[in-house]
């Protein structure tokens, strides 16, 4: 056994420190960037958010709504293969990944549907992204989709970005146990503080020409503006995105005023056992559940919550003096909180 005993830190655990800038307004900062994917040589224009592919979140709906602010969707590994073939024919699915897992059945799946509509991004995501096997699917996957991007994880640590990196992943998923309906840590005590691990992996991935996307975590708009600022390259939400019009959970209704009006949704992990109920009949006797099932507010349209987003990292980079979003890293000084929000009122 050992004890390492540099400090590993959290969104919760820092503030990003104000720097004087000649900016005058939130106005005139850029939260677009232009990343290159390191295999296939191929560059992608947008603002780096990504929609988590959970059952809730990652949808076709999702992926045309976030289009409009040039926003991500890893889909759900959920839909059958006509949709995905209908879909990824579309316009609208021009910033969408296609996920899967590591079994047979969807590489045939991927297969199927790449012959009908070629998919240009592939997310491969396990769990535990640390296993042989997954390094061989992200080398065998390279090899058979040359022109795909292909994001691959989940890995917390320099070592293992790297060696995905290798195997032929472009954007490395970074996060184990910080989601919110995620109970990894409880359940196995596994985990890596999730600001530490984009700040580690970053640095190896970037070492590469690899990207990373930090996974999980994000509580409020100021966390995705420290996830770049750690200098994640894309960052995925799943939370922050549950409860609106684009999901695909169930709406619960109360009466107000003689009508049924929405007031929460379900929002559910892809391990808890409302998602392996659905899927695979039951909670196999060898693993225990790793997610919960909470319900969220219902939020309406996701564009007031882009809105939000948006606009909290722009008043970011304001305070910082980053004019585009690439130069957040660098205008980056975190400084390590006792407490960090006033929750006076909640
Ligand atoms: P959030 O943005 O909600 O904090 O985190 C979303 C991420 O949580 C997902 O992208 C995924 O990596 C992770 N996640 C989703 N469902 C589960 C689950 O059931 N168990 C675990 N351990 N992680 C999950």
């Amino acid at each position: 056994m050992r004890i390492e005993n540099d400090p590993k830190l959290d969104f919760r655990d820092v503030l990003i420190r104000p720097k004087r800038s000649t900016l005058g307004s939130r106005s005139e900062v850029d939260v677009h960037r232009t990343l290159r994917f390191a295999h296939t040589g191929k560059d992608w224009t947008g603002f780096p958010l990504i929609a988590a592919n959970m059952d809730v979140v990652g949808t076709m709906a999702m992926a045309r709504a976030l289009l409009r602010h040039g926003a991500m969707v890893a889909l759900h590994k959920h839909y059958g293969p006509d949709e995905l073939i209908a879909f990824f024919r579309e316009p609208g699915s021009a910033n969408a990944f296609y996920s899967l897992g590591t079994t047979q059945a969807d590489h045939d799946k991927l297969a199927r549907v790449h012959a009908q509509s070629p998919i240009a991004r592939i997310c491969l995501d396990v769990a535990n992204g640390y296993t042989e096997k997954f390094v061989d699917t992200v080398k065998a996957t390279r090899a058979e989709y040359p022109d795909a991007a292909i994001m691959a994880g989940n890995v917390v640590t320099g070592d293992m970005t790297e060696a995905l990196i290798l195997a032929g992943a472009d954007i490395v998923k970074v996060g184990i146990g910080p989601g919110s309906v995620c109970t990894t840590r409880k359940m196995t005590g596994v985990g890596y503080p999730q600001l530490s691990a984009i700040i580690e992996c970053a640095d190896a991935a970037h070492g590469l020409k690899g990207l990373v996307c930090g996974d999980g975590g994000v509580t409020v708009p100021g966390d995705l503006a420290k996830g770049y600022g750690a200098g994640a390259d894309f960052m995925m939400l799943g939370g922050m995105l549950a409860g609106h019009d684009e999901c695909e959970g169930d709406i619960r209704y109360e009466e107000r005023g003689g009508e049924q009006v929405p007031v929460a949704m379900t929002f559910y992990g892809m391990s808890s056992d409302t998602a392996m109920k659905r899927y695979s009949g039951g909670v196999a006797t060898y693993r225990a559940s790793e997610g919960k099932t909470v319900e969220v507010p219902y939020r309406g349209p996701v564009e007031g919550t882009m809105q939000e987003l948006m606009g909290g990292v722009r008043s970011a980079m304001t305070y910082i003096g980053a004019v585009r979003l690439k130069e957040m890293p660098k205008r980056t000084t975190f400084i390590m909180v006792g407490s960090q929000l006033n929750t006076v009122f909640g």
